[in-house]
């Protein structure tokens, strides 16, 4: 899929959706909309991310309707990074737009994105979102703690990165080359260190449906990134080992102290506060490196990233995510 045919439009839109029936023809309305306006050859790129409320309904009708829809639905939900590897790998526009189904990213900005690209010769256009007015929700406490946590370990800062990216071809196709399993898009795209122009905007509050980020989800995709991108948690752990040490060593030291000195304390206390001390950090440890095993378990199985269901047009042939199909 690397060979981009002669007849590949200018454009592709991949949107990736999980439960968005509600809101989603508007938005496919809206960004074939602009579009049109810029005079672009475009396509979207529909993929349903096993969604259970009639979104593949939406998008078989949006098909019906719309002669420039592509779509894929996964067998069950793999999740947003899996379904938009899905969209860039069915993408065969010569720049790809990554975006949300629910008009967070604003498609007002293509266009000034279509020109960074051509004008300004940017691999890519990169959406920084800029701090949203009103209160945080509990999510978006926890969002914060994920990037500030995330970029003190990666030392790649994503704080106001988002999903909402122009790619280039070629970006799309050293992506698409990845050999990982584990894959945190943001945070690769900004690894890669490709020619990037930033465009701030304002994420505006959803329209229709609710966000399908549980907390599991959102920790999932925590250790995905921080594993992925920094060995950090296990340098620690040697640290904490080498600091265990020390203490162990003058505690130790003390104690045959006081038993040659013939005061032996009746420390029970210590005893137990120490016994529970060390146990907590070493499964915690234990933890850590459970974490980066089960990493590199995944990575060895070298299973495929997604299943397709079936896709439309018809005649559209993707199937797995597997990277060998490429
Ligand atoms: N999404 C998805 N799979 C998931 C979760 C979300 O494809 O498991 C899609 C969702 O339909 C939307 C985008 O990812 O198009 C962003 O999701 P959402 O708006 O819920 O996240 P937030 O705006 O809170 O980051
Ligand atoms: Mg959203």
């Amino acid at each position: 899929m690397s060979a981009v045919p002669s007849t590949c439009p200018i454009c592709s839109v991949v949107i990736p959706a999980h439960c968005e029936a509600a809101g989603l023809r508007h938005a496919v309305d809206t960004v074939a909309g602009i579009l049109t306006r810029q005079g672009v050859s475009f396509e979207l790129v529909l993929i349903d991310d096993g969604s259970a409320d009639g979104t593949w309904e939406v998008i078989s009708q949006a098909c019906n309707d719309l002669p420039f829809i592509r779509a894929a639905r996964l067998t069950r939900r793999f999740g947003k990074e899996a379904a938009m590897r899905a969209g860039l790998q069915m993408s065969r526009g010569r720049t790809v737009i990554v975006m949300d189904a629910d008009l967070q990213h604003p498609p007002a900005l293509i266009p000034e994105m279509l020109r960074l690209w051509e004008t300004g010769g940017f691999d890519v256009v990169a959406g920084v979102k800029q701090p949203q007015v009103g209160g945080a929700k509990s999510a978006g406490i926890m969002r914060r703690l994920f990037f500030t946590l995330n970029s003190k370990l990666t030392g790649v800062d994503l704080r106001e990165a988002s999903d909402f990216k122009l790619l280039d071809r070629r970006v799309v196709n050293a992506y698409l080359a990845l050999p990982e399993r584990n894959l945190f898009f943001r945070g690769m795209i900004a690894w890669s260190g490709y020619k990037t122009a930033t465009l701030p905007f304002t994420p505006d509050e959803r329209q229709h449906g609710e966000t399908q980020w549980s907390f599991r989800h959102l920790t999932k995709l925590a250790l995905t990134s921080i594993t992925s991108f920094s060995s950090i948690p296990l340098h620690l752990i040697t640290s904490l080992g080498v600091a265990f040490i020390i203490a162990a060593v003058l505690l130790g030291g003390q104690t045959l102290y006081n038993k040659l000195s013939g005061n032996a304390v009746s420390g029970f206390t210590t005893v137990i506060l120490l016994l529970l001390m060390i146990g907590s950090v070493i499964m915690l440890a234990l933890g850590v490196i459970g974490e980066y095993l089960a990493r590199i378990y995944e990575e060895v199985k070298r299973r495929p990233l997604f299943f397709i269901q079936e896709t439309l047009p018809k005649s559209e042939n993707v199937e797995t995510g597997d990277v060998h199909d490429l």
